[in-house]
């Protein structure tokens, strides 16, 4: 039977770049030898880093005077590195959930950290709105994508001071105006690649001006400096970002992947909407296109566990919500075809029919 995966992350990849990064772990580019025992500092190694990056770049449009770094230790090492190269006095941050909360808490060790908004009172199922950034901060802290709650700010926002977000599950998923921000990062394994990697675009003369020495890994110089080859860069991982960013370049590129989002999330939440059965958890104008939360209406509260039983043996994997939400969280990223989510509805559909 065919897989739907609408796993959260790790999750969906093109079959295509699963199917060359294996080529390539069994016989690196005709070298007779594995990518995965290569040396990182390997002649051969080296066009796959500049490649990925270059790729980065276009896709992104982004402009002069930005870095692009692949990093070790995930999005959440990322809460520690912001802070440590841009808190100077005191930073700004949108508590809009659980990953907002964890890159909060980070910058408190460096200072006063202002939350300038949160939506906790409403368990994260909205974006809160009407905020303002107090101007003397440092930066002000953002996730695009809550991918446990399923809202999303899809679109760039504008604020007097250095924007920095976290993308993990939104990346290439839309277009980004990036001079709008001094940092974009995120853990690769929700929209580009397999765990293990993160990617990081960074202004670079927005560095070097906390007045702290930073712990050298700790530091983006470092990494900008060498070209994210410091240290060992996870080999096959960026491999794999780079058989995606391919992929999505040859598929119409951003442009092309946010049309597909919007059809994609189109169609579910008409669904929701429609299906007696259903309903989504998150207000309206702030649903994610990438996360689709839903749970039971109130009064089929008890056909949770068979509907997730009835979706799993038509092949749907994945749906179950995350804990903090309950009932199923649909995850549409780049990979996931119209046709999988269309799966999904018919599976929704025939469930409704018999009840
Ligand atoms: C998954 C996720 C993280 C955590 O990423 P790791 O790479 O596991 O550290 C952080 N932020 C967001 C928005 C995520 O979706």
């Amino acid at each position: 039977m065919k897989k739907y995966n609408f796993n959260a992350g790790p999750s969906i990849l093109p079959r295509e770049v699963i199917e060359n990064t294996a080529k390539q772990i069994l016989d690196f580019n005709g070298s007779g030898l594995s990518l995965m025992e290569i040396s990182h500092r390997a002649k051969d190694f080296q066009p796959v880093v500049d490649e990925a990056v270059a790729l980065i770049k276009e896709l992104l449009q982004i402009p002069e005077g930005y870095a692009v770094i692949f990093l070790g230790g995930g999005a959440s090492l990322q809460f520690h590195m912001v802070p440590n190269n841009f808190f100077v006095k005191k930073a700004a941050y949108l508590n809009t959930g659980t990953w907002a909360k964890k890159a909060l808490k980070e910058a408190k060790f460096f200072g006063e950290v202002v939350e300038v908004a949160s939506s906790a009172d409403k368990n994260y199922s909205y974006l809160p709105k009407g905020w303002s950034v107090p101007e003397d901060c440092d930066y002000f802290h953002i996730t695009s994508n809550n991918t446990i709650y399923g809202t999303e700010i899809r679109k760039d926002l504008d604020v007097k001071m250095p924007l920095i977000a976290d993308m993990s599950s939104d990346i290439f998923s839309r277009p980004i105006d990036v001079a709008k921000y001094a940092c974009i990062y995120g853990g690769a394994q929700k929209n580009l690649a397999m765990a293990g990697v993160t990617f990081v675009i960074v202004k670079e003369d927005m560095l070097g001006k906390t007045g702290r020495e930073i712990p050298t890994m700790l530091d983006y110089r470092t990494h900008i400096e060498k070209g994210s080859m410091f240290n060992t860069p996870p080999v096959v991982p960026i491999y794999s970002a780079l058989e995606t960013l391919r992929w999505i370049k040859k598929n119409g590129g951003v442009e092309a992947m946010d049309k597909l989002a919007h059809e994609r999330a189109d169609l579910l939440y008409a669904e929701i909407d429609r299906n007696k059965l259903f309903k989504g958890t998150v207000a309206e104008e702030d649903r994610s296109l990438m996360n689709i939360c839903f749970i039971m209406n109130d009064e089929y509260k008890d056909l949770e566990k068979p509907f997730f039983e009835f979706a799993t043996e038509r092949g749907m994997v994945g749906i179950k919500g995350h804990r903090s939400v309950g009932g199923f969280r649909a995850s549409c990223y780049n990979a996931m075809s119209v046709d999988g989510v269309k799966e999904l509805i018919a599976c929704m559909k025939e469930f409704e029919d018999k009840h």
